[in-house]
């Protein structure tokens, strides 16, 4: 039977059609229109997919549940969003709205976990066991998938993967804590660090590549300089990636997960990420001498996951 999964972020909300399979159908999507009061903004994700339904001819008795990532913490136990920076929500009951206006089950769960488990069932984690997501976007985005189950922590907050320190007093984080991962490692960290690079070479390529508008800088043109030879974006990316690495292998010496998904807008570079991450993780790990070590693998879903996996959180209940 279909599910609907919806990404809520704080631009957009897509809603998908998601069957048995976890194979991603016809998909719609309209601005988040922030700011907006939680019942309004409810009452629109419900319409949204109605809409969705519509569109194919269905209706909700078509539907076996809604799942929906949500950019903040959710408690299940109250169903209410303790915090949502982007929404301004501190508290809401949110859940409990969509609940009642769905005639059917609705799951919710934080967005990068939700992301985390579409990868984990569908993506570059099928098949294992244990999974774990580090997303590298506007943050550092995590989600931990242990024997089939999302780790939640005993309050949901679980998996904060980006604030974890990497450098004593180093550089302020916006968690107000300073030196964390997503300080560093983030796309965004990536185009601070080439901008403040380039500030020190004027005859980088990235000036060029930029058309020496500094506001143009992005991941791919750091990666396009770096693949031609730029000093400048060949040093950013090298300690880029070496940060990045520190992350990844304290993440593997205390979870040892089978699968370590990268995942988010940087991954789309590619080998050109994956082959430094994974050659100045390896000597990181604890247990390197082990014949069984984690798999360094970049997300397969791309913007799909966050829908798959909100669509597939009644998996996760029944798991329960
Ligand atoms: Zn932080």
């Amino acid at each position: 039977m279909l599910r609907i999964g919806i990404d809520l972020g704080g631009t957009k909300i897509a809603a998908g059609l998601v069957d048995e399979n976890r194979v991603l159908g016809p998909s719609i999507q309209e601005p988040t229109g922030l700011p907006r009061p939680a019942g309004e903004l409810a009452e629109a994700i419900y319409h949204l997919a109605y809409r969705l339904l519509k569109e194919q001819g269905l209706t909700f008795q078509d539907v076996e549940s809604v799942g929906i990532g949500i950019p903040g913490t959710v408690n299940k136990e109250t169903d209410c969003i303790e915090y949502a920076n982007n929404f301004v929500f501190e508290n809401v009951p949110f859940l409990k709205m969509l609940k009642e206006l769905f005639p059917c089950p609705v799951y919710g769960e934080n967005d990068a976990k939700a992301a985390a488990w579409g990868e984990y069932l569908a993506g570059a984690g099928r098949g294992s066991r244990s999974m774990t997501a580090v997303t590298l976007g506007t943050g550092v985005g995590g989600g931990i998938i242990l024997n089939g189950k999302i780790l939640e922590g005993h309050n949901g907050a679980a998996g904060e993967l980006g604030h974890m320190v990497i450098h004593q007093n180093g550089r302020p984080c916006t968690c107000g804590r300073r030196g964390c991962l997503e300080a560093y490692a983030s796309a965004t960290a990536l185009v601070s660090r080439a901008k403040e690079a380039m500030e020190h070479c004027e005859t980088s390529m990235l000036w060029n590549l930029c058309g020496r508008n500094l506001s143009e800088v992005n991941g791919r043109i750091i990666f396009e300089a770096s693949k031609k030879g730029d000093p400048t974006a060949c040093e950013v990316l090298d300690s880029f990636t070496e940060d990045l690495s520190d992350g990844i292998a304290n993440i593997i010496n205390i979870l040892q997960p089978e699968v370590l998904c990268i995942g988010g807008g940087l991954s789309g570079a590619g080998e050109a990420l994956l082959a430094p991450v994974r050659e100045k993780t390896a000597p990181k790990i604890y247990s390197r001498a082990s014949e069984k070590n984690t798999r360094i693998v970049l997300a397969e879903l791309g913007n799909g996951a966050g829908i798959i996996g909100a669509a597939c959180l009644n998996e996760q209940m029944s798991k329960n």
